[in-house]
């Protein structure tokens, strides 16, 4: 993708629209933690991008997920839009369902395998991480506690 292509992306009734312009990540990361289990109701799959290149269109819902990032959502429809650190400037980290062009991007890394629900195991050659191993090298932005 050039620098000058825009990738947009909605959530299901419109409501709110997202444009990203500039360099992105093309592959998409699936965390099975139980916390984002929850919150996507199964496959939470994303890809980031640098804040700089996000704008966001439309009323957005924010849940403060304790103790580190929010979890934003169309307040309308309750399409999940992103995680983000609260820290100034933090990426993002989006939902890919919500972007028609993400569905072609590759699966690129795997984490919290060992949480991960037997019903639709995923193939491929990427890295996986189990919680521990994850959590060796991250801090966990969201605490524990399923
Ligand atoms: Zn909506
Ligand atoms: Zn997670």
């Amino acid at each position: 993708m050039s620098a000058d292509d825009v990738c947009r992306g909605q959530c299901l009734c419109g409501a709110v629209r997202i444009e990203l312009r500039g360099a992105h990540d093309t592959g998409v990361a699936v965390c099975h933690c139980y916390r984002c289990q929850r919150w996507s109701g199964g496959l939470y799959a994303t890809f980031n991008a640098p804040a700089a290149g996000v704008t966001v269109i439309g009323d957005v819902a924010r849940y403060a997920a304790p103790p580190l990032a929010e979890r934003a959502f169309c307040p309308v429809c309750g399409s999940n839009l992103w995680l983000r650190d609260h820290t100034e400037g933090a990426q993002y980290e989006l939902i890919a369902g919500i972007f028609p062009g993400a569905s072609g991007f590759p699966l690129k890394s795997e984490i919290y395998v060992d949480q991960a629900p037997s019903y639709a195991p995923l193939r491929g050659d990427h890295p996986r991480q189990t919680a521990a191993e994850y959590e060796a090298t991250n801090p966990s932005v969201e605490g524990d506690a399923p």
